[in-house]
């Protein structure tokens, strides 16, 4: 801008001067060629004052006058135009005049001036030509003197201009600078303060600027506004994809990581600024990004299920990770489920439909169709007990009743009594330890469904003449415990005697043994009252089951 201003400024400058030397030149050559008419006029004077005694008809009048005259050019020519005597020339050879301009005004007006170059001294002149009488005839007076042509007079003064113009090429060009600077050192302070101010108010002590100023501070603030909301957002998206138990990765390839959340960096085990090592080191994943077909893989990663959906778009390729071990279990848990119902009713059924064909073919004695009957009316007791117990088992995710205060204290002591018969059909002893009072936030049903089984169990694999203890403590947090001194399980099967159709011993399946539901059952009522369900074992010598209940009451 700066030069831009000092360039313009220089250049109206020079149009300036250049218009003021043709001017003056102009102004100087028209009063210089009237000065030399004048002088001229002069001259004729001295003649007409002289004229009585001049004798014109001598051949050297010219010469001598033009003498007389510091060496003007003098002519005398006839009123024809003829040359009588001239003072540059030789008169006998001059060529007739009566066509010069000054010539032609003088023999219409009596006088006349003009001015050209004369070929005869080869110089600008300036003519004053007079037309005189003497008595019968005339005769034309004419002189002249030199002068400068106006491009002569301009060419003279063109030194002085040119040294003009370079004296004021400098003063310019330093006025322009100064006068920008001052001009322009406030705006250049005022964006130099903008652009490194940080977003700081920007201020000004020039009321010309206080409006630039002002609009800077409203950009400025509002940048500064855009600036922060897109912080915010990106802090936002940033918290958002850092929370989300999906791992996500958008990238270009496996060296150039566009975006990845903590989850997937910490399953990737992805180090800042380096390549994803399984988008090389996994065949697999390799061979998807080399094709660039969307799809999906699983992987096991610290004994969790994933599945990796790798999405391929025009610029970046997206890999969604997908923590699938609930829904993996809870397929295989389906199937087996199925597997085992099927297993379990399969069992009685064969034994039902063996026994009914062989009624039906007359196969059986007469002795022996009591028995028939009895197995078949047993597996299909059982048969029905299954269904009972899945029915159960299925029907405690569905079951939104309300619950209520239970007295526990009071329903263990109904429920124990119960077991008296099967106690003593195996000599177990029965030690009861029930604190009065305890209340449990729950449903009756499900606590008998629990007591239940605990309590069958603990005789079921009990030894014979074994003992079996019930204790119910009170208390902020009530536990129930029902231990035995039975058989006792191995360390592995505790883990997996919760499991749905999990019994240690398969040959307890059949006659007298259960399906492995009765602990799944305990276990998923439990987990959905948020009571703590333990067990304590050791193989041989015999079993704990604790119940720590929570949101209890006592009176
Ligand atoms: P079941 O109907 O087969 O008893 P449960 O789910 O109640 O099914 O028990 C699962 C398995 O856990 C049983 O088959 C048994 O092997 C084992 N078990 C349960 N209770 C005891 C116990 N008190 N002592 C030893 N083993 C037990």
């Amino acid at each position: 801008m700066r030069k831009k201003i000092v360039l313009v400024s220089l250049l109206v400058s020079v149009i300036a001067i250049v218009l003021l030397a043709v001017l003056f030149s102009g102004i100087y050559y028209s009063g210089m060629v009237a000065k030399t008419q004048e002088q001229l006029k002069g001259y004729m004077s001295v003649f007409e004052s002289e004229r009585a005694e001049t004798d014109i008809s001598d051949p050297s009048f010219a010469q001598v006058f033009s003498q007389k005259l510091s060496g003007a050019r003098v002519t005398l020519l006839a009123t024809d135009g003829s040359v009588l005597s001239d003072s540059a020339q030789d008169a006998e050879t001059a060529e007739n005049h009566a066509d010069r301009e000054e010539v032609i005004a003088a023999l219409e007006t009596g006088e006349g001036f003009a001015m050209r170059r004369s070929a005869t001294v080869g110089e600008q002149l300036v003519y004053y030509c007079k037309a005189f009488t003497d008595g019968e005839s005339g005769y034309l007076l004419r002189l002249a003197v030199s002068s400068p042509s106006l491009f002569g007079v301009f060419a003279d003064s063109l030194p002085t201009f040119l040294w003009l113009l370079i004296a004021e090429l400098v003063i310019c060009m330093l006025v322009a600078w100064l006068s920008t600077s001052f001009v322009l050192r406030p705006v250049e302070q005022l964006t130099h303060e903008a652009a490194t101010g940080g977003g700081r108010e920007v201020r000004t002590r020039y009321p010309e600027l206080q409006p630039i100023a002002k609009m800077m501070n409203d950009m400025n603030a509002d940048i500064n506004d855009k600036v922060e909301k897109m912080r915010e957002d990106s802090r936002l998206g940033k918290l958002i994809l850092d929370s989300m138990e999906h791992g996500i990765v958008i990238f270009r390839d496996p060296s150039d990581i566009i975006l990845i959340n903590k989850t997937a960096a910490r399953l990737l085990d992805y180090e800042h600024n380096e390549p994803i090592p399984c988008f090389t080191e996994d065949r697999e994943i390799a061979d998807i990004l080399a094709a660039g077909e969307s799809s999906s893989l699983y992987r096991k990663i610290d004994g969790r299920d994933y599945n990796f959906r790798f999405t391929f778009n025009e610029k970046s390729r997206v890999l969604l990770i997908t923590d699938v071990t609930e829904s993996m279990a809870a397929a295989r848990s389906k199937n087996d489920f199925i597997a085992n119902v099927t297993h379990e009713m399969n069992t009685p059924l064969t034994s039902i439909r063996g026994f009914a064909e062989l009624i039906a073919a007359d196969a059986v004695p007469p002795e022996r169709i009591g028995h028939a009957a009895r197995t078949i009316i047993r597996q299909s007791d059982r048969l029905s007990k299954l269904i009972r117990r899945i029915i159960d088992f299925s029907a405690i995710d569905s079951d939104e009743l309300p619950e209520y205060e239970v007295d526990l204290s009071g329903l263990m002591h109904e429920i124990v009594p119960t077991f008296e018969p099967r106690l003593s059909q195996k000599n177990i002893t029965l030690t009861q330890d029930i604190a009065d009072g305890v209340k449990v936030n729950s449903r009756r049903e499900r606590l008998v469904e629990i007591a239940n089984n605990l309590i069958s169990n603990g005789i079921r694999y009990n030894k014979e003449g074994g003992t079996l203890s019930v204790r119910l403590t009170g208390g902020e947090a009530p536990v129930l415990t029902v231990s035995d001194t039975g058989i006792g399980l191995s360390e592995e099967d505790k883990t997996r005697i919760f499991d749905r159709f999990y019994t240690v011993d398969k040959s307890h399946n059949g006659e007298g043994g259960g399906f492995g539901l009765g602990l799944a059952i305990v276990k998923k009522l439990c987990r959905r009252a948020g009571w703590k369900l333990s067990v304590e074992s050791k193989l041989g010598e015999g079993t704990s089951f604790i119940i720590e209940f929570s949101a209890n009451k006592e009176d």
